[in-house]
């Protein structure tokens, strides 16, 4: 069955370019007599509002749009996080870092060539993967836990690879294989934990879209980098891979894409406007 999810961060207001995303996963999910569930982010409480919650019920809500099922919060699954990294960290896959960005900067082997980005950020450059420190150091400010990207595409095993539905920032489209060997290179050693959250967003995004049995996974082209991220860990976590199918990002009139703090674009100030919702998909192109 067709199972898809909307899984907004509540950390600001939804506003065009989630208007795109939610009514383009709901609408195939209805076209194919499938589910459409919601999820909701929160597990960086330093941003998380119970406002913005609020907000997305009532957006979605304008739209129009009826989702299935309970709504799973991220903050109410902390202790299953907590489960599987103790067990990531018993399979000797993930390390303490105590890095702070200042260190990665000063530890990067060629910075006349460039800062080396990864999907998550500054590609990681191992400086605490032998530093063998205790897992008690991971309540010191600061520390992470990381994935060492190495050990875990040796568990992962060779087989990496997903299906693209929609299409990549690139065009990319069907079968995308990718080998251990980039992952180590291109990606790293993601941090799957941090302290104050307790995870990450490629740890939780990847168990609570097999949670909520998710079976294809609709969402923007930003987040089309990470999902080499969310392969591994799959395998390393033995759940299943959905399809995915990543969609064009709304941009504003002069090509800029929309972030969160662009309020002008927010979906409750289109409908304070007086806008209805089907201008407002009309506007997205749907
Ligand atoms: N929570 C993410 C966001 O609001 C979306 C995660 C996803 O769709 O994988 O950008």
């Amino acid at each position: 069955m067709f199972r898809t999810r909307f899984a907004p961060s509540p950390t600001g207001p939804l506003h065009l370019g989630h208007a795109y995303s939610a009514c383009l996963a709901h609408d195939m999910a209805r076209a194919q007599n499938g589910e459409f569930v919601l999820r909701i982010e929160d597990i960086d409480q330093s941003r998380a509002r119970d406002h913005w919650t609020t907000g997305i019920y009532e957006d979605l809500t304008w739209l129009g749009l009826t989702w299935d099922g309970p709504v799973l919060a991220q903050s109410d699954q902390i202790p299953s996080y907590r489960g599987q990294l103790k067990s990531l960290w018993d399979k000797g896959l993930l390390y303490v870092c105590t890095c702070k960005r200042r260190d990665i900067l000063a530890a990067i082997s060629a910075p006349q060539e460039g800062v080396p980005m990864s999907p998550d950020g500054i590609l990681y450059p191992g400086t605490c993967r032998t530093r063998g420190i205790g897992r008690e150091a991971q309540d010191l400010p600061d520390a992470v836990l990381r994935l060492d990207m190495k050990a875990a595409c040796h568990a992962a095993g060779t087989e990496l690879s997903f299906q693209e539905t929609g299409s990549g920032p690139n065009g990319e489209t069907g079968l995308q294989r990718f080998t251990a060997a980039d992952a180590i290179s291109d990606i790293g050693d993601i941090v799957l934990a941090r302290r104050d959250m307790g995870t990450s967003y490629h740890l939780s995004v990847v168990m609570d879209d097999a949670l909520q049995n998710i079976s294809h996974v609709v969402r923007g082209q930003d987040l089309y980098d990470a999902t080499r991220i969310h392969v591994i860990l799959q395998k390393l976590l033995g759940l299943a891979t959905p399809l995915y199918h990543h969609h064009d990002l709304i941009r504003d009139d002069v090509g800029k894409r929309l972030a969160k703090r662009d309020d002008a674009r927010a979906i409750s100030r289109y409908k304070a406007d007086g806008a209805t919702p089907q201008q407002v998909r009309a506007r997205v192109g749907l």
